[in-house]
């Protein structure tokens, strides 16, 4: 075998060229839809649960997938494709789906820097829960016509109006406006009640951001929310009276809310805990946890030196995470080692919860909330299937909570999350295998040694959405000269 690679290298270097002629075609940032291109030799990583299986020449048509054959019977069917991708070595997956983003902008920071962060990471598919309207709107319609270089985009506008007839009112309005759901939080019984019967009516979906307050879960399962973002409102409804809080604590002051809801799991009581579980799962109540963006509440030094700060976190984002009173998510002032603790063991109530929620046929989905609390847009989507792992879904199964699970969420199970023919061509091809190694999909690679060399493997290579391609390694060299000019200004 030794022999035979010399002559192996150069045959690579001779026919390097003529691949580049064939494939620079494909994938320039902006290019428009090709009317038909060819991923050949690809190992195929479904959104359904199922095992990987390969390797299979994948035709896009326009925006669709319009074949899928083995490589190895149908050979050569496709032998004169103008346009291709050779995945060979290369993992094929449906587009990352993230179920929960805010679009921000900030100041000195564009939506660039989100968008391509998100496609440099896979993510062909946002659901904003809350951000400003009109942007988004405009931004959703941008991308979905192919000219705007982002992930498509869901709206779920914020449902801010407190009483009934307001709310009521307000999501009418939004209706009108093309929502793709609504948002709530922080909603009284009645109001809630209310706006949730009207929501049915015009067909929104609901999503809750269940904080501790006067609804929680039990609320979501009588009322029929959509999903349960993040997880206080679950423990919370399985307390026996309220939570332990000392007499000085002041649910406004964020630093005394983190902490606290740091012992909110262990007080819940399981036998309870267990029938409000069972009642989502039998009202059809999914679960999107976002496990990564609590991570600093366990690990500070860990979520204050990712790796990827140095050269992809824009000034502006870190100057937002500085620990300040002023800015939400930023309360890390006073965080002791015990509070690292008390969050570790709040992490393991709470990820068996997820687990055992999904075993019991409940539907679970990834979302992210990054930009706050050192959590990178992207990045932290990754880091979210990671924990996911670690509460012990089979990497299978994560990378069907974060595809297929998504796309049923959002109600777009039959255009979305899975590669089959007909469905949109959202696909992502990575670099490594993920159901071996969740990091693979980090865009930044990670440190491999293979035949005795050192070198970095992995990220995602190639982005499309909607049948159109995007690099996505220049999506993360376009991320790192936003952050460097704006380093440099
Ligand atoms: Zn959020």
């Amino acid at each position: 075998m030794k022999n035979v690679l010399p002559y192996l290298l150069l045959l690579t270097i001779l026919i390097y060229p003529f691949n580049f002629l064939k494939s620079q075609h494909v994938g320039i940032e902006n290019a428009g839809k090709y009317d038909r291109f060819l991923i050949k030799n690809v190992m195929l990583i479904d959104g359904k649960g199922t095992p990987m299986k390969g390797p299979n020449d994948v035709i896009v048509e326009k925006n669709k997938i319009t074949a899928i054959t083995n490589t190895k019977t149908g050979k050569d069917a496709y032998a004169n494709e103008k346009h291709f991708i050779d995945g060979t070595g290369m993992y094929l997956l449906p587009g990352l789906i993230n179920n929960h983003v805010h679009i921000h902008e900030r100041p000195n920071c564009t939506l660039e820097y989100l968008y391509k962060l998100w496609l440099a990471c896979g993510i062909t598919t946002v659901r904003d829960v809350g951000s400003d309207i009109e942007l988004t709107l405009a931004d959703r319609q941008k991308s979905q016509m192919g000219y705007l270089t982002a992930p498509r985009i869901l709206i779920y506008m914020v449902v801010r109006n407190k009483d009934i007839k307001g709310a009521i009112a307000q999501i009418r309005e939004f209706k009108k406006m093309g929502a793709d759901g609504i948002k709530i939080f922080g909603m009284d019984k009645e109001v809630r009640e209310a706006v949730l019967a009207e929501s049915h009516v015009l067909g929104l979906k609901v999503a809750h951001h269940v904080g501790v307050e006067e609804t929680d879960a039990r609320d979501d399962i009588q009322y029929g929310t959509s999903t349960i973002e993040h997880w206080y409102g679950i423990p919370d409804a399985a307390l026996i009276g309220s939570q332990n809080f000392p007499s000085w604590y002041n649910y406004n002051n964020e630093n005394d809310r983190f902490r606290w809801a740091g012992s909110l799991w262990k007080e819940a009581d399981p036998v309870r805990l267990e029938k409000i579980l069972k009642g989502m799962v039998d009202h059809h109540v999914a679960w999107i946890p976002t496990f990564a963006i609590y991570e600093a509440n366990r690990d500070l030094q860990r979520a204050q030196t990712q790796p990827w700060f140095n050269e992809y976190l824009h000034p502006t984002l870190a100057n937002y995470f500085s620990p300040s009173p002023q800015n939400h998510g930023s309360y890390h002032w006073n965080w002791t080692t015990t509070d690292e603790k008390n969050w570790k063991e709040n992490y393991k109530i709470w990820m068996k919860a997820v687990k055992d929620f999904a075993d019991m046929g409940g539907l679970v989905g990834a979302g992210e909330d990054a930009g706050f609390i050192y959590m990178m847009y992207g990045f932290t989507y990754i880091r979210e299937l990671e924990l996911m792992h670690e509460a012990g879904f089979h990497p299978i199964d994560v990378m069907m909570n974060a595809t297929g699970n998504n796309a049923i969420i959002l109600g777009f199970e039959d255009q979305i999350g899975r590669i089959k023919e007909g469905f949109l061509a959202d696909l992502i091809l990575v670099e490594g295998n993920p159901l071996e190694n969740l990091k693979y999909l980090y865009p930044t690679g990670i440190t491999v040694v293979e035949d005795g060399v050192v070198k970095t493997k992995g990220g995602v290579k190639w982005t499309i959405k909607d049948g159109i391609v995007y690099d996505a390694v220049k999506m993360l060299a376009d991320v790192k000269q936003i952050v460097e000019e704006a380093k440099n200004k």
